[in-house]
């Protein structure tokens, strides 16, 4: 089916429940917690329906990983036109911010909405491979964000666009990186209209990828990686750069104990891409 990276309304002109959503009815008072792509999609959608908004983020600027993510080369600034966009959509329909403050059970029950729309992003968790504990590792945010210390022999651990990613963005350094992941293919979360594009910049950037392969252990000096079947070789490595995301199951329960109306839109649901947090962030807006 026909549809826009960005756009929900696009192939959907027809259908009143996009263009013409009903005015809100009770007027609600909502509670957004993050405001990425997702949480601010949301906002305005909601917010211009009638309700009263507030996006909470901990950070001091919008934009989520959105702002981390536009750190990579090859163009990746042009994410944050989307993130201009919306906040100026919220803006204009009367969201009210409330930056630098992190969202606790005890604020929630300070605060107690009528609603709650959990925007969190992600979880990036921890591997079970032996000695991952001991290693250097690092967050692939702080290394974009310029606050980690990176060695010169990279594992990247995950292969979707946010590994390809920073993984460019240190080979642009000097680095030598290696992507080690779990999917078949590396990017196949990239909109095929870029995905070739990037497997280029992989080869041209010397950036080797062990698809559908994973850490098996880590040791000084090294990482051994396991294929899918089994077999497994060492690969040099003084620095493990962290990719992989998880749902944020984070207060969901504390929501859900003080009986609020809760919805969890974007990755904190299930971690995909900026597409996929607009759109859910379109979906919960004309709904709530
Ligand atoms: C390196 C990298 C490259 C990427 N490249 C692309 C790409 O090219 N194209 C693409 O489509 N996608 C890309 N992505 C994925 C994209 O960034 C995410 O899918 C998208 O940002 C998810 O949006 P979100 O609104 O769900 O969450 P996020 O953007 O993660 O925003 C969540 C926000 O919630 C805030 N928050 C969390 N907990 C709390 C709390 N308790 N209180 C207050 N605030 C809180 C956080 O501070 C954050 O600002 C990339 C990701 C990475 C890491
Ligand atoms: S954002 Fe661009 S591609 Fe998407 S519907 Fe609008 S003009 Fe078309």
């Amino acid at each position: 089916p026909m549809t826009c990276y960005i756009n929900p309304l696009c192939a959907h002109e027809h259908d009143p429940r996009y263009t013409n959503p009903p005015p809100a009815d009770p007027k609600k008072n909502i509670m957004i917690v993050g405001g990425g792509p997702a949480g601010l999609e949301c906002a305005y959608v909601a917010a211009r329906r009638g309700h009263e908004v507030h996006v909470y983020d901990k950070r001091k600027e919008l934009g989520g990983t959105i702002l981390e993510a536009s750190k990579a080369p090859y163009g990746d600034d042009e994410l944050m036109t989307c993130i201009r966009y919306q906040k100026v959509q919220c803006e204009k329909a009367g969201v009210q911010f409330h930056l630098g403050t992190e969202v606790t059970e005890d604020l929630i029950k300070e605060e107690l909405p009528d609603s709650v729309v959990i925007a969190t992003g992600p979880v990036y968790p921890k591997s079970n491979a032996p000695g991952f504990d001991t290693a250097n590792v690092v967050n692939v945010l702080d290394v974009l964000r310029g606050e980690a210390k990176v060695g010169d022999h990279v594992i990247v651990w995950g292969n979707r666009k946010p590994g390809i990613g920073v993984a460019l963005f240190l080979a642009k350094q000097g680095k030598k990186v290696t992507l080690v992941g779990k999917e078949k293919s590396a990017g196949f979360d990239i909109n095929p209209s870029f995905k070739w594009r990037y497997m280029i910049f992989l080869r041209q950037n010397g950036i080797k990828a062990y698809n559908d392969c994973d850490i098996d252990e880590v040791k000084p000096g090294e990482i051994i990686v396991k294929t899918y079947d089994g077999y497994r070789f060492p690969v040099k490595c003084d620095t493990i750069v962290v990719t992989e995301r998880v749902p944020n199951e984070n207060l969901k329960n504390v929501v859900q104990a003080e009986g609020i109306e809760l919805f969890v839109i974007g990755d904190a649901l299930v971690p995909r891409n900026m597409s996929s947090a607009v759109h859910d962030g379109f979906h919960i807006g004309v709904r709530i």
